[in-house]
């Protein structure tokens, strides 16, 4: 029996009567429901991985548990390493990463996270990343065609990061992120590529597991509906509103903001006061750093004591270099009309309320267990 199928015979027959009769054939149809996750990585630091296995509420594994998810690909994760004989692929999939990979997209009806940039150079070929003998580019190419949709997670593959940035050989690598080079869409590698996906954005250096994994969440529940739902939850660069809201900046909530209220602006760092005149970005920087904060909800940038560089706004890190230095003024608040705002509303509502499901789903059923004990 199918999932299709399952569904239609509970529909029809009443919930308590299918369980009955059907007994056996619950937990085939559940496997088949199961959300599949191919997670590939370009030019990156893995950092975005090792913040996804800091998450704590929940963390990865009540996450790929509670929410029916298949990690069927995640090289830092996974045991199999990719094995080439005389130049050919060798052994099977629960050998060779590589055919694991391969199989995966093959199969195609997955979710696609991607972490990293994907290089584009030289001269459009993508040999400046290359992933065993292909260059990555290729293999983004075949695994955004077959993916239901793409969620790219920090800086480099959202919009480019430190491999996009300013220097003397920046147009000859060519990174580019998966649907955007820094604030530009159109130099975006699916756009390249001539590929049309839905994409969802976390940035971040490196995004912070809880906008990861709620993410994830929202969509696996249908919290948001792909594509249905994307317009109203994201900002113009594609980033989730309610993590990162438009009406609203990290110094906004900052636990040194009353300092800086009464202008007790720190010179050296150690200090206690605010940290804008050593460098900090955080009035341009729209992200709930400091009401959701990092390592279990401790601390966070500027708590801690370092000025946030603003590292999830699609500038970075140009736009925010020199990070040690005072900026200069700009406005708060970026030219939002009233069209926007409303947007924010409606999308920060509809997460949040996603954000709060999965909470709860993870989070209630192991205080009861807890209470059982
Ligand atoms: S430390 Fe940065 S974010 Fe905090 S109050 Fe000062 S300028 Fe604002
Ligand atoms: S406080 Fe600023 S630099 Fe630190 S994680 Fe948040 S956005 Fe990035």
């Amino acid at each position: 029996m199918d999932r299709r199928t399952f569904l239609k015979v509970a529909g029809a027959i009443g919930a308590s009567a299918f369980l009955g009769i059907y007994h056996s054939d619950i937990s085939n149809a559940i496997e088949i429901s199961k959300t599949k996750i191919v997670w590939i990585h370009g030019a990156e630091c893995t950092g975005c991985s090792e913040s996804l296995l800091n998450a704590e509420n929940p963390d990865i594994v009540q996450a790929i548990q509670k929410l029916n998810v298949d990690l069927v690909y995640h090289e830092t994760l996974l045991a199999q390493q990719g094995i080439f004989v005389d130049g050919r692929l060798a052994g099977t999939s629960e050998l060779n990463s590589e055919i694991l990979l391969n199989d995966a997209i093959e199969e195609g009806g997955y979710i696609l996270v991607v972490e990293g940039s994907i290089a584009n150079g030289p001269n459009g070929s993508g040999k400046y990343c290359m992933y065993g003998e292909r260059p990555f580019k290729d293999i983004f190419k075949k695994a955004a065609e077959n993916a239901d949709m793409i969620l790219a997670v920090g800086m480099c593959a959202t919009y480019g990061g430190v491999n996009a940035a300013d220097s003397a050989i920046t147009d000859l690598m060519d990174f580019r992120g998966v649907s955007f080079l820094k604030e530009d869409p159109s130099k975006g590698m699916l756009t390249e590529l001539g590929i049309s996906k839905p994409v969802i954005n976390v940035p971040g250096c490196p995004a912070h597991p809880d906008w990861m994994l709620l993410t994830l969440a929202a969509v696996i529940l249908g919290k948001i509906r792909v594509p249905d739902d994307l317009d109203a939850v994201l900002d113009k660069y594609d980033r989730p509103l309610v993590f990162f809201p438009a009406d609203h900046t990290l110094h906004d909530n900052c636990p040194r903001r009353g300092f800086y209220d009464v202008g007790k602006l720190d010179t050296d760092l150690s200090g206690d006061g605010c940290l804008w005149k050593l460098g900090c970005k955080g009035p341009y920087t729209h992200s709930d750093c400091a009401l959701r904060k990092w390592n279990g909800s401790v601390n966070m940038c500027t708590q801690a004591g370092s000025p946030c560089i603003s590292c999830c706004e699609p500038g970075f890190p140009d736009s925010s270099s020199p990070f040690y230095e005072e900026a200069e003024d700009k406005p708060v608040l970026f030219g939002m009309n009233a069209d926007s705002l409303a947007k924010v509303g409606v999308g920060t509502a509809i997460l949040a309320g996603a954000a709060h499901a999965v909470r709860r789903i993870v989070v209630d059923k192991d205080d009861e267990k807890e209470g059982e004990v």
